[in-house]
């Protein structure tokens, strides 16, 4: 009879190594800490969902979360920056416009595509020497005590490692297998509109504009792309995506011109488009007995203002900074408290941004049409609510994570 073998002990397992939990590797990577992370589809490749054609909007506090990752030189000569913001209303007179220059940054962030940032991250995880990296593969068989988390991964060959990790990360987005084996719940607010998403050309440069533009089937966002084109995300009712999706190029190019205008000049091209449903879901509670939920497994939100990924990196800066300062066990509760004490206030602050603005937009009554015009304007001619919004891609309060202040993490 052969023994069974020892299980691999790590201090920290990471589920899910989307753009999120691949960040928190990277991170951790070089801590000291010995680390798993396991990734169901096969890493870095466009296979895998978090890195698609989309493109991210990435604030300037992502930027710096990056450098300190040592991933951005990889990521910048594929970034596009947004020097201006554009917002507008379909039908009505009032718009406004943010220009990074007066806000005193040199952008207000930098769009790039999800398969570039997978790229990057896989090139300094590939070498990590601390990091077994288990894809594709999958986790069965949880047990959780209050000493660690026992489970096995099983991977491509149907090889069964088992392990024990002192600390379970759950990054393994909106549809968490982790947070549901902690007995965790999640709310849900489904906004009943699906994104109908496409890169397309244009016969004018974008010179860094973004654009924004709420129409009546939903809010279109344009943004610049790396290659000249720009990325258009439109949030719309189902059956109206449905629509969308069949159409032939020519119409979808000919139906987006007319909803959006011509201030991007005139729409020459488009790629293939594919389509995400919106919803909000939250975790009830984001942490557990030796687990922890970051990104979309703790919130996923609707991408109307882009600050979903921002938001999770920040999760994840500031997960790798509670951890690397600890000397300890890296799951022990102080450690979790600690951890959730300090982004609360981010969290909660971004949610409700995200969830009131599509509120706003969604209300079509003469009032709520009349207050987003006036907004529009007011905004426009008020520098100091200008320089509100543009401080919002910092995070909505709470402790700023060290990596987002070009500080590297602690040594204990
Ligand atoms: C159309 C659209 C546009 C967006 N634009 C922006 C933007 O401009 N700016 C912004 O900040 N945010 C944006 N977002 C949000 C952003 O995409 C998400 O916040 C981000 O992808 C969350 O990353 P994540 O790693 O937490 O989760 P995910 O991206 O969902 O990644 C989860 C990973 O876990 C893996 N996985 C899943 N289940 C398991 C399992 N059981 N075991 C192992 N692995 C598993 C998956 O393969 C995947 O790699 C947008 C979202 C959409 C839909």
């Amino acid at each position: 009879m052969c023994a069974a073998a020892a299980p691999l002990e790590v201090d920290v397992a990471i589920v899910g190594g989307g753009m999120v939990g691949a960040s928190l590797a990277a991170a951790l990577s070089g801590s000291g800490r010995r680390l798993i992370l396991v990734e169901s589809a096969p890493f870095g490749t466009a296979a895998q969902p978090s890195f698609d054609e989309r493109t991210t909007a990435l604030g300037n506090v992502s930027r710096r979360i990056f450098e300190g990752l040592a991933v951005w030189d990889r990521i910048a000569p594929e970034a596009a920056a947004i020097r201006n913001i554009h917002v507008s209303e379909a039908g009505r007179f009032g718009f406004a416009r943010l220009v990074a220059g007066e806000q005193g940054v040199e952008a207000f962030g930098y769009v790039v595509a999800n398969r570039c940032i997978g790229a990057a991250l896989w090139r300094r995880l590939r070498s990590a020497p601390d990091l077994t990296l288990q894809a594709p593969a999958r986790v069965e068989d949880i047990a959780v005590t209050a000493a660690g988390v026992r489970f096995t991964v099983v991977n491509e060959s149907h090889a069964a490692v088992p392990v024990v990790a002192r600390l379970m990360v759950a990054a393994d987005g909106a549809h968490s297998q982790i947070r549901n084996a902690a007995n965790i719940g999640v709310d849900v607010v489904d906004y009943d509109q699906v994104a109908v998403v496409a890169n397309i050309a244009a016969d004018r440069a974008h010179e860094g504009n973004a654009y924004e533009r709420f129409t009546p089937a939903g809010p279109l966002a344009l943004l610049p792309r790396h290659d000249g084109g720009l990325a258009v995300i439109w949030a719309c009712r189902p059956q109206r995506a449905q629509a969308l999706l069949a159409l032939e190029q020519d119409a979808y190019l000919a139906e987006l011109q007319s909803q959006f205008g011509w201030r991007a000049g005139r729409f020459l091209s488009a790629g293939p488009r594919s389509s995400y449903p919106l919803r909000l879901t939250r975790a009830t509670a984001s942490v557990a007995t030796r687990t922890v939920l970051i990104g979309n497994a703790a919130q996923a939100l609707h991408p109307v203002a882009g600050q979903g990924f921002n938001l999770g990196l920040r999760d994840a800066a500031m997960l790798a900074e509670v951890i690397a300062g600890t000397a300890g066990d890296a799951g022990a509760p102080e450690v979790l408290r600690q951890f959730v004490d300090w982004r609360a206030r981010d969290r909660r602050g971004v949610v409700r941004f995200t969830d009131g603005l599509i509120r706003l937009l969604g209300d079509s009554r003469l009032g709520a049409a009349l207050l987003r015009n006036l907004g529009l304007l007011m905004f426009d001619l008020t520098p100091p609510a200008k320089s509100a919004l543009a401080r919002v891609s910092a995070g909505f309060g709470g402790p700023t994570p060290r990596l987002a202040r070009g500080l590297s993490l602690p040594h204990v």
